[in-house]
């Protein structure tokens, strides 16, 4: 089980330094033999014992482990570890060296939460329909009223716009943000279009309002931080982040969707994730390499951050969550819904009930049903729930030799005192 584990940090190790690489020359040389920063890969003996490692899932060598073999992991283990820290030193100076500028539109409970963070890795903007200017000053970010939209989009420089409205509002948002962008590239050039992110809690919904509305040189990510206000009190370090890197330099991925909409690419290009479109390959070029640093630079801040960072097509995250995360505010708010409280006699488990229907009803219930509106999977899990109350009723009725549907009215409400 040793030689696993180190295939995978080996693997971790060498992903870290393709990360560092600048693309040119990860282009012309082998990363097996070339320089990755300050380091010569190849001297590094993890590398060899990597290669010799089994694939994983194997079950490792058949046989006995040499005496010796175990401290040599070790100092492997060790150098290794120096190694990737150094690594992290340099990404965060790379990182640093050129701090993002990003717009906030919308600017509630969610956009503060975020901005506060983003604020320590770059100048932000924030804007919305209310005043939160005060909030602003205090968390140390520019305020543009979203009525003034050209002067965040067209006067301000900024590299990224992260969309943190209402699921609901989603749409009307992004159709007003258009000609403002518009206005953008004919003063500023093509090239100018600022990254449009959104972290919306369904994935599909604003993956299409963005592809059928933004002009096609606006670059595109949808993602979905797995946590809120009250969830990351603490920080945000282990939580779950969702990206999926939807439209670089007009290429857009073609994970989780079934055919290619119509209309979003341009003459000859087709619908494809690995940079290849119509058989041309769009990621050789400037411009593409550009709008991927850029993408990996807004990513970089959430894995500064702590953040456990997961790829996956917004088909697939919206499928996860309406068995997770839906079903999660559903529950809190039916409970909600009960109007249960806090007693002399809380047991944990009932403080945990408590905790989720705080939690649940927190958030706005535009959010709470964006979550079922938009999420095509939401109606099955609702379907699914029910199903099983009824299940776990039923055999309840059956033990008492009852026959027929529950009736509240033929129980005593044991909840409250008399
Ligand atoms: P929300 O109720 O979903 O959204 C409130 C935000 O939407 C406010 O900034 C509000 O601006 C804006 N808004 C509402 N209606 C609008 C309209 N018609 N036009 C323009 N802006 C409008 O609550 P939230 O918690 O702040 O969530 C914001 C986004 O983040 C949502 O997409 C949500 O899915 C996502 N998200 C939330 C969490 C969370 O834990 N809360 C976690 C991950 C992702 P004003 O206040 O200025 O009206």
């Amino acid at each position: 089980m040793i030689q696993p584990f180190y295939l995978m940090f080996c693997l971790l190790v060498r992903e870290q330094c393709r990360a560092l690489v600048p693309f040119s020359i990860r282009r012309n040389s082998c990363l097996g033999a070339g320089h990755v920063g300050a380091f010569r890969v190849h001297e590094y003996r993890g590398a060899r014992l990597a290669a010799r490692a089994p694939a994983p899932g194997d079950d490792g060598p058949s046989e006995t482990p040499t005496a010796g073999m175990l401290e040599e992991l070790k100092q492997q283990e060790a150098k290794l570890a120096l190694m990737l820290a150094s690594v992290r030193r340099q990404k965060l100076a790379v990182l640093r060296a050129r701090p993002l500028s990003i717009g906030i539109v919308g600017f509630g409970r969610f956009g503060q939460f975020i901005a506060k963070s983003f604020a320590k890795h770059g100048r932000v903007i924030g804007s919305s329909r209310g005043d939160y200017s005060h909030i602003a000053d205090e968390l140390g970010v520019t305020f543009i009223p979203l009525s003034d939209l050209e002067s965040l989009v067209v006067k301000e420089d900024l590299d990224v716009i992260v969309l943190a409205v209402s699921i609901v509002s989603f749409e009307d948002t992004v159709k007003a943000l258009v000609p403002h962008l518009q206005k953008r590239m004919e003063i500023k050039g093509n090239d100018s279009c600022p990254l449009i992110v959104d972290v919306a809690s369904v994935k599909e919904h604003p993956r299409n309002i963005l592809l059928e509305n933004l002009p096609e040189e606006c670059d595109i990510c949808c993602t979905h931080p797995m946590f809120g206000p009250d969830s990351a009190q603490n920080g945000w370090n282990g939580l779950t982040f969702v990206y999926e890197k939807t439209r670089i330099n007009k290429v857009v991925s073609g994970v989780g969707r079934e055919e290619p909409t119509s209309g979003i690419q341009t003459e000859g290009k087709e619908d494809h994730h690995d940079g290849k479109a119509g058989g041309i390959i769009f990621d050789d070029c400037d411009a593409y390499v550009e709008g991927a640093d850029r993408v990996e630079r807004f990513l970089s801040i959430w894995e500064e951050e702590g953040c456990r960072m997961t790829p996956m097509s917004c088909r697939d995250h919206d499928t996860y969550a309406a068995n997770s995360q839906f079903i999660t505010h559903l529950v809190g708010r039916v409970l909600g819904a009960q109007g249960l409280s806090s007693t002399p006699i809380d047991t944990k488990g009932f403080e945990s009930v408590l905790k989720l229907i705080k939690n649940t009803n927190a958030d706005s219930f535009d959010l709470f049903y964006g979550l079922y509106k938009y999420n095509r999977n939401s109606g099955y899990t609702i379907g699914s729930l029910r199903e099983a109350l009824d299940d776990v009723v039923g055999e309840l009725l059956r033990r008492d030799g009852v026959v027929g549907v529950f009736n509240s009215g033929n129980r005593r409400n044991t909840n409250h005192l008399e």
